[in-house]
């Protein structure tokens, strides 16, 4: 378990606007939370880092973004319909339900008493719709619960009309829903989420090479996060999903407990022999050198966004003192700092000031983007903020700077500054 508290990562989550309750003003709805600006900062810094890093810059893979209703057949051939189930429990005495899994012992968190749960009933998670305006069987559908389905079922298009090589991968990310027995841990069980998923078609003999790539892949791309401490699990047979022949579970020490962060998965040839059963159509790949037609079998990497964010959240949070005061700082890897620099007049009512400090800040925004003009209250304010939000510079334009041309700059970690002159100060901050 983290040393960091929970209550500070959803309070400075709350206070600094990146993480709200969902419809907050209404009273809430449990398991859905909504980004404000720099939640929604950093939500895009990680999932573009993902995309970048497993889509544009390797030639082996393949982005799709599918429907997230999806014709009730899918989840029917996914087994979903009959297996996406957690066991649920109710107390007897005080009627709260809770996963049967989750429980420690048989005492009621909420009232106390023992003995008071029956026998565990399936309950299953999907959010379930109907299409159209007739409210029947056949127009029933289901808000998907992973994106991994809009991928196999977009195998065959990617296939036929980019005739990729095997090993390719099909990457997807996006909206996931789940009907959480007890949402949870702040937005590491969330009823609705995103995720990051990558299915990876290889040759049937070739499976545990590409699962040991995948395992290194995921390893870079956690240390991207900036991620050092992150357990490989082996999941035994007995608990993995019925079409995994082979799963490792990412956990990571988060604030609640340690818990999993992603999954890799070795789905075997699971999902595309249900498909061709269930549809009819061959989901073989006719290799060009002639060789002998076969269905691919699929390793898994899959990422969870919100649970990206906590551990980020969990592993930046940091409490020093400087000059006697307590200060909380989040230590976040720059490439995810929801604003790179933050640009102020030493005091805002100065126009001389103010004025160099837009010219600063408009040549800042032009090269990084994420860049704030920040003349709230007083430095020390201005500093304390910055720190909090993790952005790691602040630049400062005082009196020398109309003499000189240089300004202070002030790094976040170390709380030390230097004077810097402004035509170096890009290439200073790249
Ligand atoms: P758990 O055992 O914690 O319920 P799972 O094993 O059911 O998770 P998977 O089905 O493997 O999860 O989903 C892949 C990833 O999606 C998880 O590793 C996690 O990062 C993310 N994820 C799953 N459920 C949730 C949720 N309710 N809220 C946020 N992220 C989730």
């Amino acid at each position: 378990m983290s040393e960091v508290k929970m209550e500070d990562i959803v309070s400075l989550a709350k206070r600094r606007g990146f993480i709200f309750p969902g419809s907050d003003v209404y009273g809430g709805l449990s398991g859905t939370w909504d980004y404000g600006p720099l939640g929604l900062a950093l939500k895009r810094n990680i999932m573009n880092l993902w995309w970048k890093t497993f889509v544009e810059n390797r030639d082996d893979m393949y982005g799709v973004d599918a429907a997230i209703l999806m014709n009730q057949k899918v989840w029917q051939a996914s087994g979903h319909v009959d297996t996406f189930t957690d066991p649920l429990v109710e107390c007897s005495n005080c009627k709260s339900r809770y996963r049967a899994d989750h429980l420690e012992g048989d005492k009621c968190p909420n009232c106390g008493k023992t003995g008071t749960f029956g026998e565990p009933r399936m309950f299953n998670m999907m959010f379930k719709t109907n299409v159209g305006p007739v409210d029947d069987e056949n127009s029933v559908s289901y808000l998907r619960p992973e994106t991994a389905q809009g991928i196999f079922t977009n195998y065959r298009n990617v296939v036929d009309v980019f005739y990729p090589d095997v090993p390719f991968g099909i990457a997807q990310m996006g909206k996931a829903f789940r009907n959480e027995i007890s949402p949870r841990d702040f937005v590491f069980r969330s009823r609705e989420f995103e995720q990051m998923e990558i299915e990876y078609f290889v040759h049937p003999d070739k499976w545990e090479e590409a699962f040991k790539q995948w395992q290194d892949n995921i390893k870079g791309f956690l240390k991207q996060l900036g991620l050092e401490k992150v357990y490989e699990v082996e999941v035994p047979a007995e608990d993995r999903a019925h079409y995994s022949k082979r799963t490792i579970d990412y956990e990571y020490d988060f604030p609640h407990r340690r818990d999993e962060l992603l999954g890799l998965a070795y789905r075997t040839d699971f999902d595309l022999m249900n498909i061709q059963k269930a549809s009819g159509k061959s989901m073989e790949y006719r290799p060009k050198d002639g060789g002998t037609p076969f269905v691919p079998h699929v390793i898994e990497p899959s990422f969870g966004v919100e649970r990206a964010i906590m551990a980020v959240l969990t592993s930046a949070y940091t409490e020093d003192e400087v000059n006697g005061e307590k200060r909380t700082y989040l230590k976040l890897p720059t490439h995810l700092a929801p604003v790179k620099v933050a640009v102020s007049p030493l005091l805002k009512n100065k126009p001389e000031l103010v004025e160099k400090a837009r010219e600063v800040y408009k040549m800042l925004k032009k090269e990084f983007g994420n860049v704030m003009f920040d003349d709230n209250g007083n430095i020390g304010k201005r500093y304390r903020r910055q720190d909090e939000i993790g952005t790691p510079y602040c630049v400062v334009i005082d009196f020398q700077t109309l003499d000189d041309n240089t300004v202070t700059v002030r790094n976040r970690d170390t709380t030390k500054q230097e004077r810097v002159k402004t035509d170096v100060l890009i290439s200073k901050l790249l």
